[in-house]
């Protein structure tokens, strides 16, 4: 059902604080397509053409999806997620009709986002590939996006680790002119994003974030993510070792008294 592949209804609302750094993206993201989706009639009366196309860029996990997600959820916009490799792949010699159905459903839908997650799976530059079936699919994304006369109320946001991958003509002006780089988070977007993702555990007194931020230097926020995933973890095996051991709390009196430590997040 073309239908489930791309409209996931989002799980839940994702709110730009829950964005850990990433303050210049954001507003940059913000700018380009959440004023036009609002705003369509002063764009036209101003004149200006909201871009079409926003390209992000940069390392897995750290955070492209999340910004998309969180300007669709602001202007309730209706949000389609494409996965670049599944459209491809998955539905293969059915890709380009695929990718003309997310584009009218956009516009039935409007105001929409559509995200196009590993984009250089779908656009791969042309020269590079050699199947006329990949040409046409690079050729069908071209065709929609110049299709679009949906003034702002529809944006398309893509979303690559490889933006050299992608086919020059999609970044050319009135297709994806507008480039924003997302890049791993700094000392303090770490500790921001440590704290998002903490919040509301039981966090024990020698657990000191902004020593973690410190020394996570590289880290991009999926990875931040599961550091303290992990650390839950951690404290919930202890946790099990000493019942075996004294076989005597019961649920409640269990759960009170675990905390995470510090050595959880050390491991
Ligand atoms: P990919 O290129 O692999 O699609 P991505 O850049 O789209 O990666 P996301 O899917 O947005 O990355 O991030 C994965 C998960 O990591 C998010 O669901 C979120 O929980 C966490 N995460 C990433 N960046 C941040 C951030 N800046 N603040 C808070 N959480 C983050």
């Amino acid at each position: 059902d073309p239908a489930t592949l791309a409209s996931q209804p989002p799980l839940f609302k994702i709110k730009y604080e829950d964005i850990g750094g990433l303050e210049d993206e954001v507003l940059r993201v913000r700018e380009l397509v959440e004023l036009p989706l609002k705003y369509p009639a002063l764009f036209a009366r101003l004149k200006i053409e909201p871009p079409k196309g926003v390209l992000l860029y940069g390392p897995p996990g750290s955070g492209k999806t999340l910004i998309a997600r969180a300007v669709a959820s602001e202007v309730k916009a209706h949000f389609i997620h494409v996965n670049g490799p599944e459209i491809i792949h998955k539905f293969y010699g059915e890709s380009e009709a695929k990718l003309r159905e997310i584009f009218e459903e956009a516009h039935r839908r409007a105001p929409s986002v559509i995200f196009l997650d590993e984009i250089d799976a779908i656009a791969p530059r042309r020269i590079d590939v050699s199947g006329e079936v990949e040409k046409r699919v690079v050729a069908q994304l071209l065709a929609s996006m110049d299709g679009l006369v949906s003034r702002g109320e529809v944006v398309v946001i893509g979303a690559t680790n490889l933006p050299e991958a992608v086919d020059p003509a999609l970044r050319r002006p009135g297709r994806f002119d507008r480039e924003i780089p997302v890049n791993v988070p700094t000392r303090t977007g770490r500790l921001r994003i440590l704290q998002i993702h903490s919040r509301g555990m039981p966090l024990a007194d020698d657990v000191d974030l902004e020593a973690l931020a410190e020394i996570t230097h590289g880290f991009v926020g999926a990875d931040l993510e599961a550091l303290c995933k992990e650390a839950g973890m951690l404290a919930i095996r202890d946790c099990f070792a000493e019942l075996d051991a004294t076989d005597a709390a019961s649920t409640e009196s269990l759960a009170e008294g675990t905390s995470i430590r510090a050595e959880h997040f050390a491991e």
